[in-house]
């Protein structure tokens, strides 16, 4: 539909003020365009604010100094891998490929500052998890508003976009907002019309968030199961783009995550108790058993898989040495998230596991330990894991949550959307992040979100000030 009512006009115009908009928003203007963020909530980042602010390299320059052999290539094969070979490998092969220079872009261009040691996520082959200094996305989002402060790009907040309005040859001309608009009131605001003159990115992130809509693509993800999203994680960026001919593209295929707490909601502060210390440098159990049921450092799929199945009662053990690593123990602690315990008796009393067998389990893993082979269920046991004997011990009850949503629409290498009937770009759209599909087939690993959209943010930031004009 045409509409010639332009309020305002830009010539590039992007959704979403996550890693991805944010990072095609700051390359779109450096290479000379007059660019907005639209953003519908009250403030700025989404889902990557609220992040654990991990971030994988291939290559990187701590794994150089810590003598770790990683490649492009093993990143790739680790996401296909835990993906199921369900990922488009042009486009794992694009993040996987360009993490160095993702990492060196967020050091260089916006100052963001990441701890000295590299962690070891469910599902690398290695260790590559760069951390932000602050332990949260917020300590990339924060340098991104910065440059985006100092490079006088407006973020309309509280402006959500309703629809994508196309001209001739169905190229996106612009979109049609709600300005004024207070989430998650529908109804609320000014209808208004954006004029994009060169393209429109789309980075609405995923709908974790938005229980109709992923009942509808996974009819098991009901009310009932609490997710790590923030609220605005909903899918109507993604239905704009369906709207206008975008190719959906494996859209049920919607992760949880094996390390939230059940003892508060959300992301809380208990997810990276377990992501950095309690799956590395211990174990999960089922506390009915008192046994392992997964190798913790497997992919999350695996692990959600397992602990859903047979109604399991899941709760992750580390010790002393292991928590070291667990940045947020103060907060998992004063909150309850996380208990301690000066013998795994005690331990084993509180969360109702049946003493004995829990004894023998960690006898067991300590075994494993020190003929280094996990010869239950493979974990990776590098040299430096310690056995499980130094108290205090702590434990954490797990419950997976709605977490990450794998689909989305299809674009190619260069962040173009692919209409479903052709299969080719549609003019003036591009898309990145969440939003997106294909990446990681189906299972996206730890520390592999940031990379991605900080990646395909610069490539649709990039190629769509390169669009011709439409007059
Ligand atoms: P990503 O990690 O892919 O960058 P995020 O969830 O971090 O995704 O960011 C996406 C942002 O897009 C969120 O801040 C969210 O509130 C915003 N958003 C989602 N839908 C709309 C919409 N319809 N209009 C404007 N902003 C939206």
């Amino acid at each position: 539909m045409r509409t010639k009512k332009w309020t305002e006009e830009y010539d590039v115009v992007i959704i979403g003020s996550g890693f991805a908009g944010l990072a095609a928003a700051i390359e779109a203007k450096e290479k000379g365009a007059d660019v907005v963020v639209i953003e519908k909530m009250r403030t700025p980042g989404g889902n990557s604010a609220i992040s654990g602010g991990l971030f994988a390299v291939a290559g990187s320059p701590l794994q150089t100094r810590d003598g770790i052999v990683d490649s492009p290539d093993l990143m790739h094969q680790d996401m296909l891998n835990a993906g199921m070979n369900l990922n488009h490998p042009e486009l794992a092969q694009v993040v996987a490929d360009q993490s160095l220079s993702a990492l060196h872009w967020s050091i260089e261009n916006l100052a963001v500052q990441y701890k000295e040691n590299l962690n070891h996520l469910g599902g690398h082959s290695v260790p590559r998890t760069y951390t932000t200094k602050s332990g949260s996305g917020s300590g990339i989002i924060q340098p991104m508003l910065s440059k985006c402060r100092q490079l006088e790009i407006p973020i309309k907040i509280k402006t959500r976009l309703n629809r994508m309005i196309s001209g001739a040859n169905d190229r996106i001309e612009g979109i049609e907002v709600q300005s004024d608009y207070h989430f998650p009131h529908e109804q609320s605001g000014i209808t208004q019309h954006i004029r994009a003159k060169k393209a429109v990115v789309l980075a609405t992130g995923g709908f974790g968030s938005d229980v109709k809509f992923r009942l509808i693509q996974d009819p098991r993800l009901n009310n009932n199961i609490d997710t790590t999203n923030h609220k605005g994680a909903t899918a109507e960026g993604l239905i704009a783009a369906l709207e206008v001919g975008a190719t959906p593209l494996q859209l049920c295929w919607i992760q949880l995550g094996p390390w939230a707490s059940l003892d508060e909601k959300g992301w809380g502060v208990g997810s990276l108790f377990t992501l950095l210390a309690g799956f590395p440098y211990g174990i999960m159990v089922d506390a009915k058993t008192g046994k392992r049921f997964v190798n913790e450092m497997s992919d999350r799929r695996l692990r959600t898989d397992a602990m859903l199945l047979k109604d399991r009662a899941p709760v992750a053990i580390v010790d002393s040495q292991g928590v070291k690593y667990a940045t947020t123990l103060d907060k998992c602690l004063k909150r309850g998230v996380v208990q301690a315990f000066d013998s795994i008796e005690e331990l084993a009393k509180s969360n109702m596991i049946p003493e004995a067998s829990l004894i023998e389990t960690v006898r067991n893993y300590n075994m494993y330990l020190g003929h280094g082979c996990d010869t239950e269920f493979e974990k990776s046991l590098p040299k430096d894991l310690k056995p499980l004997t130094t108290p205090p011990y702590y434990s954490i009850r797990l419950l997976p949550k709605v977490h990450y949503c794998m689909g989305g629409i299809r674009i190619n290498s260069k962040a173009q959307v692919l209409s479903v009937s052709e299969g080719l770009p549609i003019p003036g759209l591009y898309a990145a992040g969440e939003v997106t599909g294909g990446i990681h087939g189906a299972s996206r690993l730890g520390s592999n979100s940031i990379v991605e959209c900080i990646v395909f943010g610069r490539i649709a930031g990039v190629n769509a000030v390169a669009e011709n004009e439409n007059v």
